[in-house]
């Protein structure tokens, strides 16, 4: 890659990150996730060498860059083998979140935490009944007094038992039309009213999936992150970057199972050649690389537009990029989990439970078809179906 794409600087941060990914790898990630423990050594290792807060602003000890270098940090380690899939909600969507609307008081009480990693937050926007469709939340916070009341449920927020707080999505009641808005609270996982419940995945990773339960949980009033009428621009600020970093998620785990399958391919060998000297094995794993590739050109586009304040136009490209990376990914470990025969199905090589993993991608923070929905309707200008 040349440097018109990437600086040296970001170079060097790759090169230095793969390093620290490859001190702890798939094996270790495996054995933690046995042990049914979070990736805490690494989480600690990642914060003290400042990659965990390397968007976060410097004066409340952050690295001072953007998304486009967190997205370096969260690839390499995927590459390595061992994603830390709390980078995508702890600094990039609640730091920023944080960051860009938070007050002074805020910023304090929780940016230098998230940035050390000293301090998690997860995020919770999806409800049993808003997936895709996240207008249709229906967890409200309505005042008592100068404190908020937060009641609802929320599924598949990662990270809950690893955090000390949710960012949660709800909606307070506009005083004069009576019209819900989105809002976002912070809200400590050892709230009274505050309930979570893992949900059994398919999954080999450290982070759980939970289910939550809010009933009646007080706030004080500075529990509010931001303007109560700013409306989905904040949401959206947190959005982005979650998307961009989903894409850098799944081109690190992309590159991982290519690796291993690229690594197999040159020495296995059943004719007289290595299984990689076959075309039918040779060529689709090049367009596996290819693919991801072209996914990470697309995600650097969506964090340099979105690091650069353009809102807008990182919305478009942070969808394409996890479109395609999404899709790159769930080839990669396809073609990968094939290229090994037999044992890409063996727990010993460990590439079959990525096809599960892989999937993540596909359907999360925003699915495919949704993705597709949205450059139908805003890149194209074509009708809605719903
Ligand atoms: C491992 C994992 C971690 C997650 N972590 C978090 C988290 O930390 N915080 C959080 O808030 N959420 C989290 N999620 C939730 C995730 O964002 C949702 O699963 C996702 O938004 C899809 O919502 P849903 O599962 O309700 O699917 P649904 O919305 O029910 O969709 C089901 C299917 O219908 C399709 N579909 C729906 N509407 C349309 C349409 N209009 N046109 C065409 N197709 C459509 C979808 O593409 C999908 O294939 C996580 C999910 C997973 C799997």
């Amino acid at each position: 890659m040349t440097t018109l794409i990437e600086s040296e600087e970001h170079k060097a941060l790759r090169t230095a990150v793969a390093a620290l990914g490859r001190r702890y790898g798939r094996e270790y990630l495996t054995r933690t996730v046995a042990e049914g423990k979070p990736l805490a050594e690494l989480w600690s290792d990642a914060g003290k060498l400042g990659y965990l807060g390397v968007n976060l602003p410097e004066e409340y000890g952050g690295g001072g860059g953007g998304i486009t270098e967190l997205s370096i940090v969260l690839e390499e380690l995927g590459a390595a083998g061992s994603p830390l899939l709390m980078l995508v909600v702890s600094p990039a969507i609640c730091g920023t979140v944080i960051s860009r609307f938070g007050t002074e008081a805020q910023k304090h009480a929780w940016l230098p935490g998230l940035a050390d990693g000293t301090r998690l937050m997860a995020f919770g926007i999806t409800e049993p009944d808003a997936g895709s469709n996240s207008h249709r939340i229906t967890t409200t916070a309505r005042r008592d007094g100068a404190d908020w009341l937060l009641t609802g449920r929320k599924v598949f927020i990662s990270g809950v038992d690893m955090a000390d707080a949710v960012l949660i999505v709800g909606r307070t009641e506009d005083a004069r039309t009576g019209r819900l808005k989105p809002c976002l609270f912070i809200v400590p996982t050892d709230a009274e009213g505050f309930q979570k419940r893992p949900i059994d995945m398919e999954l080999n990773a450290a982070e759980k999936q939970f289910e939550l339960v809010l009933d009646d949980v007080r706030l004080p009033a500075d529990a509010l992150v931001g303007d109560e009428d700013a409306g989905l621009l904040q949401l959206f600020a947190g959005l982005n970057p979650e998307r961009i970093m989903t894409a850098a998620f799944a081109i690190g785990m992309g590159r991982y199972a290519l690796g291993r399958a690229v690594e197999y391919a040159r020495d296995r060998t059943v004719w007289k050649t290595p299984i990689g000297a076959h075309q039918a094995i040779a060529h689709p794993l090049a367009q596996a690389h290819i693919d991801l590739e072209l996914a990470r050109l697309m995600m650097q586009k969506a964090a340099r537009l979105y690091d650069a304040g353009d809102d807008i136009g990182a919305g478009e490209a942070a969808n394409m990029a996890k479109y395609a990376a999404g899709e790159a990914c769930v080839r990669a470990v396809d073609q990968a989990v094939h290229t090994l025969g037999g044992n890409g199905l063996t727990r010993e090589f460990g590439l079959a439970s990525l096809i599960t993993a892989a999937r993540v991608a596909r359907i999360a923070p925003v699915s495919r078809e949704m993705v597709l929905n949205y450059v139908s309707h805003q890149s194209l200008g074509l009708p809605k179906s719903y």
